[in-house]
């Protein structure tokens, strides 16, 4: 009932590998190859482990190697529906920049898979909506209580305007068991402070 995972850090910005049976899930891919393949290459992980790929949101440096991934290593991409619309400014991004590929979706990848669709796969948790620093953002808790966050913004950064979706989303971690989570920009963060900042940002 346990996934371990394994943290590669890129230039401040966190990517996770995340056990499965069979293989692992990469959760997040940056936009630097080189500096990515040169962390995995560090961390002793091999791009023909990764089977699946999942992203927490479409901003470049949480999704630009993605498809890069998929071609490598032939894994398949886990996606949430509200990310799909969004999959045009990456798109657009790439034209713009060159150099990153736009994700193409193909009929083996999972989109929107419940719990018992990961369970399949040997992963324990679920995929849960959590905007605030953008609309497609998701996050993945995992039944062990690590959750994976991208970069939902700080309960304390939260400004009127986005306080209420924000808080949302850290509660409906905390309502799945969350006990520590793992944003892409900083150290991990225990629950509790999330808690104690959802208070006072609340006063
Ligand atoms: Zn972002």
């Amino acid at each position: 009932m346990n996934n371990p995972f394994q943290t590669l850090t890129v230039k401040s910005t966190h990517f996770f590998l995340i056990d499965l049976p069979d293989g692992r899930l990469l959760l997040d891919a940056g936009w630097e190859l080189e500096a990515f393949a040169a962390q995995m290459k560090a961390s002793k992980a091999s791009f023909t482990d990764i089977r699946y790929v999942m992203f927490t949101h479409t901003h470049p440096d949480h999704a630009g190697l993605v498809q890069e991934i998929k071609q490598r290593s032939g894994a398949r991409l886990i996606i949430h529906e509200v990310q799909i619309p969004y999959l045009k400014d990456l798109r657009a991004f790439s034209e713009r920049k060159g150099w990153t590929q736009p994700i193409e979706l193909s009929s083996t990848d999972l989109v929107s898979p419940n719990r018992r669709d990961l369970e399949q796969i040997g992963l324990h948790g679920e995929l849960v909506e959590t905007p605030g620093h953008s609309p497609d953002s998701i996050s993945l808790a995992l039944d062990n209580g690590a959750a994976f966050t991208g970069d939902l913004t700080s309960p304390l950064f939260a400004d009127e305007e986005t306080g209420a979706v924000i808080a949302a989303s850290w509660q409906a971690l905390l309502d799945r068991g969350a006990t520590t989570f793992y944003p892409s920009h900083t150290p991990p963060v225990p629950a509790e402070i999330i808690r104690s900042q959802l208070k006072s940002s609340q006063m």
